[in-house]
């Protein structure tokens, strides 16, 4: 490789004209630092700037050019004070509005002056406008010609205008010439990957889509289906997993206790279980046996479907650690799930002599310091709770598997402090991650490049799938009526209720009240209220109740989401369901159907409902496949969503989208392989060039 002075990954951004210390700055913001930077900040989208528009011809909501005369222009003084200028080009008019506005540029537009315009229509199409537009003015004798190109626009920042960034892209693209290599940027896929995968060439990718020819297809740009942009986006995917894989490779060279092979109390556990573990668990269980028997740190991943047993193959685990003498922490992302687990464990491993200990956030006092006591000295040999027990104060004497039961909640950088925060001298321990919601393939192919995947890809037997409904409020009093037949018979239900207020008091509220009037129109039902403002203590004792059967309906947040475990409740009722997503819809269906009985699920919905709901609520009830579901989900509301990495920043993308570049996923996956062992000094260059140098992952 060569480092020469005019490699664009190391010319500074300061080369280009018009970049000084304070832009430098800026563009710091937008993570530009060098010229290949520059060419890698790619549009977000394209303007149509190519044609005018005649005005008779706007509607509103379209971007458009339009041309003509000034016939008016007037400052008026409503509310705020605005400069309101008539424009007309004989086949209409429109209206301009500005409310911010000098004295100078009022002069510049006097009736006839000639203006050509860019902007989004308003208004009506009998009276549209444009809101400060981009214009200039013109000789309408003898107009500039239009723009010959799509016009891109970059991701913008403060103080760097869209101008400034067709500027450095100019100069930038000058710099990269247009032969592949010629001028400094190395195309880090070798050959062999190109001609295989018949991608366009980095250079000629690059001119096209910072600067569309006039003959640009405009919908597939648009689309970002163009073989340029996909060149790209492959090319980006590619970094993005070799970040996520080089994890891996690492987690290989770090060291980690090996758990033998001989496991008796794994052995009398499962032999004592009321159940026999599904072929899937069982494959699933043999699978993390495998990895933990090695002396490098497990990093697993459980999918499986809501119902599908994951708790028990927890459990399996962590016995594999405890037989070893290793200590195990069971992490949740809320206290109820915690709760729960903590339940479960409790009961299946305290009879085999472990001891299983408590703690979270909210813990106090003498409970508190004991179970910390208990963890340091090792005689807590499996600790659940919340993130609690990753904070400084927790001290594992002998760490040896962390089980993360996780909602999407927690990136690969959050998966690595972990591991770290566990290390004991040189050793990590093994890492098992459970997600509660399944996600499709090809996406925890990328999300979870760091991880190795096990599914549990069967139900136990006898479960019979949920029958779903959807109801409108108006229906209320018969949905009622349905839960005091069902209750009659010894059934147990839930009410869910919801909000879209964040906000947990206000979530509470309405629950409260919710389950007042229940207990005016069912007087004969016993009646329980869980939602997230109640002391771990309550919400135990609640659901311990309803658990028991000395409950009859349990009314909740959506608090019971996920691993809430009553096998005899077998009918769900979900108000105002069109607020929440599709898969915390199947997570909180996923509550009923445990047992063999059937269960039912009415989706209590207030009419009327909007396109976009009618189609979620319609997927709910035509599937009970939470992978199925998920993949809808996705192609509803976009994978940032799905994943929950929205909020994290993870997985955010110059050019590629999960979604629409899905089928090039797999080609990825094995390319990076290919890359790998083709050119391995071509990884963390590509890395860099995608990712910055922000992402570090695994670095030890
Ligand atoms: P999830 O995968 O949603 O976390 P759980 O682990 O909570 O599912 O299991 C759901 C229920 O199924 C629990 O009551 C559990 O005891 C039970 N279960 C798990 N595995 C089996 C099995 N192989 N046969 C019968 N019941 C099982
Ligand atoms: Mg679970």
């Amino acid at each position: 490789m060569n480092s020469t002075a005019d490699n664009l990954d190391a010319l500074p951004v300061t080369v280009l004209k018009g970049v000084g210390p304070r832009v430098a700055e800026r563009l710091l913001r937008l993570h530009i630092q060098t010229v290949q930077d520059v060419l890698f900040h790619l549009p977000a989208r394209y303007e149509d700037r190519t044609r005018l528009t005649p005005m008779g011809a706007v509607r509103p909501g379209q971007q458009v050019v339009v041309e003509g005369e000034v016939e008016l222009a007037e400052v008026r003084f409503g509310r705020r004070r605005n400069l309101l200028v008539r424009i007309s080009d004989g086949t209409g008019s429109l209206t301009l509005r500005f409310f911010h506005f000098n004295a100078g540029q009022q002069a510049g537009l006097a009736r006839g002056t000639g203006i050509r315009c860019y902007g989004e229509v308003r208004g009506s199409a009998a009276a549209p406008e444009m809101i400060h537009p981009e214009y200039t003015l013109i000789s309408r004798d003898a107009p500039p010609p239009v723009e010959e190109t799509l016009t891109p626009v970059y991701p913008a920042t403060e103080g760097v205008h869209q101008l400034t960034l067709r500027n450095l892209t100019t100069q930038a693209l000058a710099y990269l010439g247009d032969q592949a290599g010629s001028a400094g940027l190395v195309d880090w896929l070798p050959a062999e990957l190109i001609a295989a995968h018949r991608l366009t060439s980095l250079p000629a990718a690059l001119h096209y889509v910072h600067r569309p020819p006039p003959n640009a297809p405009l919908e597939q740009l648009a689309a970002g289906r163009h073989p340029s942009q996909q060149r790209l986006a492959f090319e980006e995917l590619l970094a993005h997993h070799l970040s996520l894989r080089r994890v891996r490779q690492r987690a290989r060279q770090l060291s980690a206790p090996a758990f033998a092979a001989a496991q008796p109390l794994l052995d009398d556990f499962i032999s004592g279980l009321a159940f026999t573990l599904t072929g899937a668990q069982q494959r699933v269980v043999s699978e993390i046996r495998q990895d933990v028997a090695c002396r490098h740190p497990m990093a697993r991943l459980v999918q499986g479907d809501v119902g599908s047993g994951k708790t028990v193959v927890a459990a399996a685990a962590a016995l594999m650690a405890v037989q070893a003498g290793y200590q195990v922490a069971l992490m949740a992302p809320t206290e109820l799930l915690a709760e729960q687990h903590f339940r479960s464990f409790s009961d299946w491993l305290e009879p085999l002599g472990i001891a299983v200990v408590w703690h979270a956030g909210k813990s106090k006092g003498k409970a508190r310091s004991q179970a910390l006591q208990a963890i340091s000295e090792g005689s807590g040999a499996v600790a659940v709770g919340t993130h609690a027990l990753f904070q400084d104060e927790v001290e594992f004497q002998r760490l040896g598997l962390v089980i993360i039961d996780e909602q999407h909640r927690f990136g690969v950088h959050q998966r690595l402090a972990l591991r770290d925060k566990g290390r004991t001298g040189g050793q990590r321990p093994h890492q098992l991650v459970m997600t509660a919601t399944p996600i499709p393939r090809t996406l925890a192919m990328t999300v979870y490049a760091d991880l190795d995947t096990s599914v549990i890809d069967e139900l136990p037997p006898g479960r019979q799938p949920v029958k779903t409904v959807a109801i409108g409020q108006e229906r209320r009093e018969e949905v009622i009526e349905s839960v005091r037949k069902a209750c009659a018979t010894g059934q147990q239900a839930y009410w869910v209720c919801t909000l879209i207020e964040e906000s947990d008091v206000l979530q509470c509220q309405a629950a409260e009240k919710t389950a007042e009037l229940l207990a005016t129109s069912l007087p004969e039902l016993r009646i329980g209220l869980v939602h997230g403002r109640l002391a771990a203590a309550q919400k135990e004792t609640l659901m311990s109740a309803f658990k028991a059967g000395s409950l009859d309906l349990l009314v909740a947040t959506t608090v019971i989401e996920v691993g809430v475990d009553v096998a005899n409740a077998s009918l769900m009722i979900i108000e105002n369901p069109e607020r929440l997503g599709l898969a915390q819809l199947h997570q909180l269906r996923g509550r009923v159907g445990r047992g063999s009985r059937q269960s039912s699920c009415v989706l209590l919905y207030q009419p009327p409902l909007s396109e976009q709901a009618r189609e979620r609520l319609a997927v709910l009830r035509e599937s009970t496949d939470g992978f199925e579901i998920a993949r809808r989900d996705m192609e509803l509301r976009g994978p940032g969503e799905v994943l929950g990495t929205r909020q994290t920043g993870e997985m955010q993308f110059h050019i590629a989208d999960l979604l629409r570049d899905e089928a090039l996923l797999v080609a990825v996956e094995s390319a990076a392989g290919q890359l790998m062992e083709l050119a391995p000094g071509h990884v963390s260059p590509l890395i860099r060039r995608w990712l910055g140098e922000a992402v570090n992952y695994g670095e030890v």
